[in-house]
């Protein structure tokens, strides 16, 4: 499959779309190896003097820092609101460049900084970098493929989730910032087309594609024994999902063995809540729940201003 993506694919959502690849790509025209000339201007993510103020500018090559920027942050906040640990990553779809994306070097979201991320083919091959990449990358590239929607991307291994990845219990939204997981979750097992002797992980890009056949329009994929990847319009949003996807699992686990009949959110329920105003990315409430987590995470000096702050 080789399945290209649209370069107008998604509509711009919001001042920074909270991070979409689509909201800026009105920039102009980068080099390919845009991200290793953004590499100097980083600054120590843990330099509170260094006020990231410019990148609040019209949309410039400044952009694509931006976009680095809060990769790092979502990263962080994976890490530290316990979505994932040594293992699990995040990307997003290269601003400029639909068929690469953006994702950190082989390190711990928790130790990721600037200077760790990486552009990659949509292949997973890396662009201008010889640093030991994750071998599990290729989940991010499948999807980036076969959906030209998606422009943010989770994989990790929470074990609340990893019970209904082994169980013939469905996993539901059961609770309201539960229905960001959507109302179909499907479980991916790798052994149904690479046979029973896999290690399980999504080691090359045959593997990514058919994992992204299985989540096909859903939002989030739980893979058999083995954790989730969940993907959304913009970094935001993926962060959101990802952070809320093992709570809800918890819930869901918790109510299951009180013993009684579980009540699963409606589809309209999960309709009116996913696609409601004021849970947009850049609304308020969005840009509260990102400032919370990243000043929580230690790294909100990433952030550009908030506008009226
Ligand atoms: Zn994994």
């Amino acid at each position: 499959m080789s399945k290209k993506s649209n370069r107008c694919a998604s509509p711009v959502i919001g001042r920074r779309g909270f991070i979409t690849a689509a909201s800026l790509a009105g920039a102009a025209a980068l080099t390919p190896s845009v991200v290793a000339e953004a590499m100097p201007i980083a600054p120590d993510p843990t330099n509170k003097a260094a006020a990231p103020s410019k990148l609040v500018a019209d949309a410039t090559s400044s952009d694509v820092e931006l976009a680095i920027r809060y990769l790092v942050v979502a990263n962080r906040i994976l890490a530290h609101e316990n979505v994932v640990d040594a293992y699990g990553h995040v990307s997003m779809r290269h601003p400029l460049n639909p068929e690469h994306y953006l994702l950190a070097r082989s390190r711990s979201p928790e130790q990721v900084e600037i200077g760790d991320i990486v552009e990659y083919t949509l292949d997973g091959e890396p662009i201008n970098d010889t640093r030991p990449p994750y071998l599990e990358r290729f989940i991010h590239g499948g999807i980036y493929a076969a959906r030209p929607d998606i422009h943010a991307v989770v994989h990790a291994h929470s074990e609340e989730v990893l019970p209904f990845s082994i169980s013939t219990t469905k996993l539901r939204p059961v609770i309201h910032d539960g229905a960001f997981i959507g109302a179909e979750v499907p479980v991916w097992d790798i052994a149904d087309k690479f046979g029973p002797d896999t290690d399980l992980l999504v080691s090359n890009i045959a593997q990514g594609r058919d994992l992204a056949r299985r989540l096909a329009g859903n939002s989030m994929v739980l893979m058999r024994g083995h954790g989730f990847a969940a993907a959304a319009p913009s970094l935001y949003e993926v962060v959101r999902l990802a952070v809320y996807a093992p709570k809800n699992a918890h819930v869901f686990q918790a109510a299951l063995l009180l013993g009684g009949k579980v009540k699963p959110l409606s589809k309209g329920e999960i309709a009116t809540r996913v696609g409601g105003p004021s849970l947009k990315p850049d609304t308020p409430a969005a840009m509260r729940a990102w400032e919370y987590w990243a000043r929580r995470a230690g790294v909100a000096d990433l952030l550009p201003p908030r506008p009226g702050k």
